[in-house]
Order: C-alpha cells, then sequence, then structure tokens
C-alpha cells in the first residue's frame, strides 16, 4: 500500500485548544472547525473537543449538519449564517447559532416564527470590507433584533483584518469602532480570531474564536512564548520509493528545474501535487527524512517529489518522510515553515490535503 498518511493527533489539538482557553481566561473559546477542521476532519476533531469546548463555528448549514449527523450535540455556530431563507427551519430544529451580516438575513429573521428563539451574533464590519454591517448602520439593527420575538440573545461580532502583524495601526482602528460601539449598546462582543486570542488580551470578548492554532500553526508574524507552546496537529508522512545517485550537473524532473551542483543522492519520495502537496513548493523546502532537515530538489509532481538526501547516508527505501509535522525522533518541522517556501500560509497546505491521503487518528477518542 502507497505510505503516505496524514496522522493526526488529538491530544494536540486539545492541548491547542486549552492553550488558546488560557490566554483568554475571561473568554469562552469557540473551536473553529470549518473546512473540514482545516483539513483534519471536523467530526473527530469535534468528538476531541466536544467535553472541553462550549461551542463550534463551521462557515455553513451543511457543515453543521454533517456534525449533528455524527452525533455532536453542543451548539454549532454558521460564521456566515444563512445562505437562503428556508434556511432558518433547519437552524430551529438543529438548534444552530447564526451570524448575521446582510438585510435580507434580518428580514428572514423577522418574517420567521421557530418554536425556540435562536441565538444571533450580528456581525459588524469594522474595517475588514467583506461581511457584515457598517458602523453607523449596527445599532439600528441591533434595536431592530433585539424587540424580535425570534431572536434568543444578540452578540456583536467583528473579524480582524491584520491582528497577526504587531506595531498594527489597522487593527487599533478596528478595534477603537468596535469598543465604542459595544459602549454604545453595552453589548457582548465576539471578535478574536487566532491572532488576537495570542496577542491581543483588548480584543477577547464574551467569546473568541480561536482556528488555524488549534490545528498547531502559529498565526503571528514573529512568534511569542505562548506560539512556542503549539504543537502541530497533522503530520503528513510518507516514505522513500526509490533512490539514485546523480552525477554534477544532472537534472531532476520535469523541466530540470534543479540540477546536482556535486555528486548527490536523491530519494523519490510518494508524495506529490495530487494528494495536495503545494506544486509551488521551491527547491530548498524542507523535509525530515529519518527526522533529518533535507531539502526539496526538483519540481513536484503528481504523485512523487523528489529530496536531495547527499546528507543522509542512512536514507534507504522505506525510510520515513515527514512534509510537516512530527518526525517519529521527536524533530518537528513547522507547516508554517513549509508554507513560506510555497509563498502560502498554513491554512492552504493544511486544507489543501486532499483525501488520497488518509487521516489516521491518535489520542484519546481517536
Ligand atoms: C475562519 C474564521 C475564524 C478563525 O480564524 P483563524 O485565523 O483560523 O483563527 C474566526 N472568525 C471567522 C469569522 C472566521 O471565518
Amino acid at each position: 500500500m502507497r505510505p503516505l498518511v496524514a496522522d493526526i493527533d488529538l491530544d494536540a489539538l486539545r492541548h491547542n485548544y486549552q492553550l488558546a482557553c488560557r490566554c483568554a481566561p475571561k473568554s469562552r473559546s469557540v473551536a473553529v472547525i470549518k473546512a473540514d477542521a482545516y483539513g483534519h476532519g471536523a467530526l473527530a476533531c469535534a468528538k476531541a473537543l466536544e467535553e472541553h469546548a462550549p461551542a463550534f463555528a463551521v462557515a455553513c448549514i451543511e457543515e453543521a449538519l454533517a456534525l449533528r449527523a455524527g452525533g455532536i450535540t453542543i451548539p454549532i455556530v454558521l460564521l456566515e449564517g444563512i445562505f437562503r431563507a428556508d434556511e432558518l427551519a433547519l437552524v430551529d430544529v438543529h438548534g444552530f447559532w447564526i451570524a448575521v451580516h446582510s438585510q435580507w438575513q434580518v428580514d428572514a429573521l423577522l418574517a420567521a416564527k421557530p418554536r425556540q428563539p435562536i441565538p444571533v451574533w450580528l456581525k459588524v464590519d469594522s474595517g475588514m470590507h467583506r461581511l457584515g454591517f457598517a458602523v453607523e448602520e449596527a445599532a439600528g439593527i441591533w434595536q431592530q433584533l433585539s424587540a424580535v420575538p425570534s431572536v434568543a440573545s444578540l452578540h456583536l461580532m467583528s473579524h480582524f483584518a491584520s491582528a497577526d502583524t504587531q506595531d498594527n495601526g489597522y487593527f487599533n482602528q478596528q478595534m477603537s469602532r468596535l469598543q465604542a460601539l459595544a459602549r454604545q449598546l453595552d453589548a457582548p462582543l465576539c471578535l478574536a480570531n487566532s491572532p488576537a486570542t495570542l496577542a491581543w488580551p483588548v480584543a477577547h470578548g464574551d467569546w473568541n474564536r480561536p482556528g488555524v492554532m488549534l490545528y498547531g500553526s502559529d498565526p503571528l508574524e514573529v512568534a511569542n512564548d505562548i506560539t512556542r507552546q503549539l504543537q502541530p496537529v497533522m503530520t503528513l508522512r510518507s516514505e522513500i520509493i526509490a533512490l539514485r545517485e546523480l552525477e554534477e550537473g544532472e537534472p531532476v524532473g520535469y523541466s530540470g528545474r534543479w540540477s546536482a551542483p556535486r555528486r548527490s543522492r536523491i530519494a523519490v519520495v510518494a508524495c506529490g501535487y495530487g494528494d495536495g502537496y503545494d506544486r509551488h513548493a521551491r527547491d530548498g523546502t524542507p523535509v525530515l527524512v529519518n527526522g533529518q532537515r533535507c531539502a526539496i530538489a526538483g519540481k513536484v509532481s503528481m504523485d512523487m517529489l523528489t529530496v536531495d538526501v547527499t546528507e543522509v547516508p542512512e536514507a534507504a527505501i522505506g525510510s520515513e518522510v515527514v512534509l510537516w509535522g512530527s518526525a517519529s525522533n521527536g524533530e518537528v518541522l513547522p507547516v508554517d515553515e513549509v508554507a513560506r517556501y510555497c509563498d502560502t500560509i498554513s491554512y492552504t497546505l493544511l486544507t489543501g490535503v486532499l483525501p488520497r491521503a488518509p487521516r489516521r487518528y491518535h489520542g484519546r477518542s481517536a
């Protein structure tokens, strides 16, 4: 059988979730498990966190229904709310909480007659300029929703455009708009994503919404003492399936992007862009062979990639190769580091791992 697997460490997931909670002891943290828990498997992650998290957040009702079908009974927030008015019937049946970001969603709530009132997170656009009501409109909508019997409780929700950088005028602008509004409405807040949970206590609210940090990725531009405690949850692991010696000057792979600067030993690894590994990975992108750092040499193919193992003489067919995550010898290759070599972010690498790389769960409730 092909040796590629995505090992998922559910104990690390719980550790990271608890770290998010410790960062913000006065907030409740909703665990964001949208996009199949950032590629880690939403149901397995939900089961691992169910006893710890007071609520989960997903992007849409399809994701929430899949969790309910899998037996998850705690509250689930739809971060983009409903996409069509008739979804409110299902929201009611399953007890989902919803974000409300547009007038048509308000109108749908005004017209709805749910069996039980629906908790609502009113989304305000404080500067992201994607979803939400303008700050000037928000008070009016808030009053409107406060008076509607179909609405249970109201929170003010907003999203930061740049909580990941340190010296940050734009974050402060968003924050001061929100503080003014919250004072005016006496509204409980839900603002913080992972970087704000980690680095901006001022943004901690009644609820926080950590996502990517739960999976062990550091969202901050500059790591700190807390982010260094994050543990990788996914290890993308494979093996060497072939080895060859190249003379100086001999090229490897499509279009010969890399050629040997000296006599070199090249390992072929069972993992490619057909598994979701990023084809933009440059020569030099790190991988761990037997727990030792090596570098990608040559373009990534659909089913394979090639690694310079000249410095690892014991590398053999069957040797462990970690594309990101934790090697058997304890060495860690952060997905964030791989992402930089691919000109992308950990989010795309993690959500991009395809079903061809089977998920294998470890830890309690695996
Ligand atoms: C995805 C998402 C989050 C989580 O963001 P991270 O950067 O992964 O922590 C929080 N809030 C909203 C609205 C989101 O869509």
